[in-house]
């Protein structure tokens, strides 16, 4: 899963930055950065708030000016980070316009000649959402699946193609979620850890919630259900997290796996 992280102060900044006056503004996220997966993971640490000066825009696409270049070059390499990119389209459904496409080729392999085997990605912020593709210096590069911001609060700001209309079970809690919300929470990745009394109680009021992205960390042996333990009847058995279950490929296939 390739995923940005944003810290709450962060991204107050950063929105400031982008939304506080009208027209397209730009920044950069310093991040550390791992893989999972062979998919780049960016835990974004600060940000440079690109001013509106030293960014040249004409028809042909943006560029920035040879000081802001190594402005956010220096910033990088003085605190070991990659370069994440940031500006802003608003509306909705936050992409990539066909001057930013002409763009992107050429700026990520300049980040790659002057940060070397760092990865590097770019993001549109829209109003509420935010669309954003890595880059890596194998050549690889791809959608990114998660733009969370983690405060007081862990909000999934990711707009990626895959949006589906939500179903209708959700109707009677899509008034008090918000269609955003509701796709914000199907697009979380949760972990629980043990699938006991807890757990397993965690695992089905999540999806009935609308969760639908789990990673479970719990022995692949048969305990729901088998053994006559305490966690049992809080539980309800197997056949209750099958029904609880029912649309999520994923849970389904670790509770496949915890069954036996
Ligand atoms: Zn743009």
């Amino acid at each position: 899963m390739s995923a940005v992280r944003i810290p709450q102060t962060v991204w107050t900044s950063l929105h400031e930055h982008l939304f506080s006056r009208p027209g397209e503004h730009f920044a950069f996220m310093l991040a550390r950065w791992t893989y999972s997966m062979g998919r780049p993971v960016f835990m974004v640490q600060d940000a440079v708030l690109v001013p509106d000066e030293r960014v040249e825009v004409d028809r042909s696409g943006w560029t920035l000016t040879p000081e802001g270049v190594v402005d956010v070059i220096n910033a990088a390499v003085h605190s070991g980070s990659v370069l994440i990119e940031v500006h802003n389209h608003g509306g909705d459904e936050p992409r990539f316009s066909r001057t930013d496409l002409a763009m992107l080729p050429e700026f990520s392999s300049y980040t790659f000649d002057s940060l070397p085997e760092r990865p590097y990605a770019a993001t549109v912020w829209g109003d509420s959402t935010v669309y954003g593709e890595f880059f890596l210096p194998n050549g690889e590069s791809g959608m990114l699946s998660s733009i969370t911001v983690i405060g007081h609060r862990l909000r999934q700001l990711v707009s990626r193609d895959d949006s589906s209309p939500v179903p209708v079970t959700f109707d009677r809690q899509l008034p008090w979620f918000t269609l955003e919300g509701q796709r914000g929470l199907g697009r979380l990745r949760v972990a629980i850890v043990g699938l006991g009394g807890t757990g397993s109680q965690v695992a089905q009021n999540l999806t009935f919630l609308g969760a639908r992205d789990f990673v479970v960390v719990a022995p692949c042996q048969p305990l729901l259900g088998t053994r006559p333990t305490r966690r049992r009847p809080s539980l309800g058995g197997p056949v209750d997290v099958a029904q609880a279950c029912k649309q999520s490929g994923r849970v389904r296939a670790v509770r496949d796996c915890l069954v036996g």
